[in-house]
């Protein structure tokens, strides 16, 4: 464990079996400094528990950072169950989940993520309080995309101030990938601010809905990359900025609400290089933890959550600038800053 590339200083890794369900699953608990860790739980059929271990560690480590950056007062973690979410799951499995967040004794909260949805999460909230991202209950928060989309519009146009002086989206063109929760609310205000949208869906009914409600122009998924626009924002897929859509993109920003957008992160140095500038993804998209953390504090407050994000786009505004000025990715001065608010949490505590 101590060996591991991505272990990181991790504060806990719990590994947990349950023989009656076959529940196998890692809590892993990156920091604690700011706050309870929180991060989503994860369902996945791992080829082995190694890929499971790698994949926990580094979720663990980029909840941390991105709570960070969105100011909240919470750590970062992450939950995996290792099975397949087709065929694998079951009331008493996560109820056995349910027991290990307990056990924790409220140093990670957990959430819905890949593979787990809201139902699963109300399974396991009969076994621990520790949860968040609920549709019912006193403090339950929601849907949280739309505070996402409202972020990342804000962040587009942090972007375009720096590109073009202005952060008047009037006549300005931006590619969207993906009109799903996030990539739909985002474009309904990119309209709004008058800017025209070229977008792109696999969802034939979503893509229609969009356009017809904002005006854009449709292209296929794999044309998203050629459009001639100002700013392409993804809000799909991770992993879509590799050497060769880099190759393809015309634009001048790259601004979008997806997770974990760069295939490496020393695609963040090449996209520097060929003059476009980068919203972080973990910073830009932050609009929905900021919700979840609302709900986690048991009394959810609409104008908290607002001026979170306030200063969440802000902070974003502060990487852009220190990245343009000492020209540097903004990526590593994202991870920079994050990393020293955690550090200044723990020796302040
Ligand atoms: P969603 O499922 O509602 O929307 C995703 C959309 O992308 C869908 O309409 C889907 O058809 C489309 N899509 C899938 N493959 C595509 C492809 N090859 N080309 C074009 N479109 C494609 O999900 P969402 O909640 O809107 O999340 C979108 C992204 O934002 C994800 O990466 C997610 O992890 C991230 N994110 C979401 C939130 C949130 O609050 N929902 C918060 C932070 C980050």
């Amino acid at each position: 464990m101590f060996d591991h590339p991505s272990f990181d200083a991790h504060e806990g890794v719990h590994a947990f079996h349950d023989a009656a369900t076959g529940l196998k699953c890692v809590i892993a608990v990156h920091s604690t400094a700011l706050g309870p860790a929180a991060g989503g739980c994860r369902m996945w059929n791992y080829p082995t528990g190694e890929a499971m271990l790698t994949d926990v560690l580094r979720l663990s480590q980029g909840m941390s950072y991105k709570n960070a950056m969105a100011g909240i007062p919470l750590g970062g973690g992450k939950a995996v169950i290792w099975g397949d979410p087709k065929s694998g799951k079951s009331p008493e499995l996560f109820r056995a989940f349910g027991r290990a967040v307990e056990s924790l004794q409220g140093r990670y909260y957990t959430a819905e993520d890949v593979g787990v949805d809201v139902s699963d999460m109300a399974t396991v909230r009969e076994e621990t309080r520790f949860v968040a991202g609920l549709d019912e209950g006193a403090a339950a928060s929601g849907d949280p995309s739309p505070v996402t989309a409202k972020g990342v519009y804000l962040g587009i146009r942090e972007v375009a101030r720096r590109l073009f002086g202005t952060d008047d989206l009037n006549g300005r063109t931006i590619a969207v990938q993906g009109v799903g929760s996030v990539g739909g609310y985002t474009c309904e205000h990119l309209a709004k601010a008058g800017a025209h949208l070229v977008i792109t869906d696999i969802d034939l009914d979503a893509l229609n809905a969009v356009a017809k409600k904002t005006g854009a122009k449709i292209v296929s998924p794999n044309d998203i990359y050629d459009v001639d626009a100002d700013i392409f924002s993804p809000n799909a897929l991770g992993a879509i900025i590799n050497e060769k859509t880099l190759a393809r993109l015309k634009v001048k920003g790259v601004a979008g609400g997806a997770n974990n957008q760069l295939v490496v992160p020393e695609m963040g140095e090449f996209l520097r290089r060929k003059g476009i500038l980068y919203a972080p993804d973990y910073v830009i998209n932050g609009g929905g933890i900021i919700n979840v953390a609302a709900e986690i504090s048991g009394s959810y407050s609409r104008d908290w959550v607002e001026a979170t994000l306030a200063r969440l786009i802000v902070t974003l505004g502060e990487v852009l600038d220190e990245a343009l000025e000492t020209r540097q990715p903004t990526n590593y001065v994202a991870d920079r800053i994050a990393r020293a608010r955690i550090a200044s949490a723990r020796t302040s505590t």
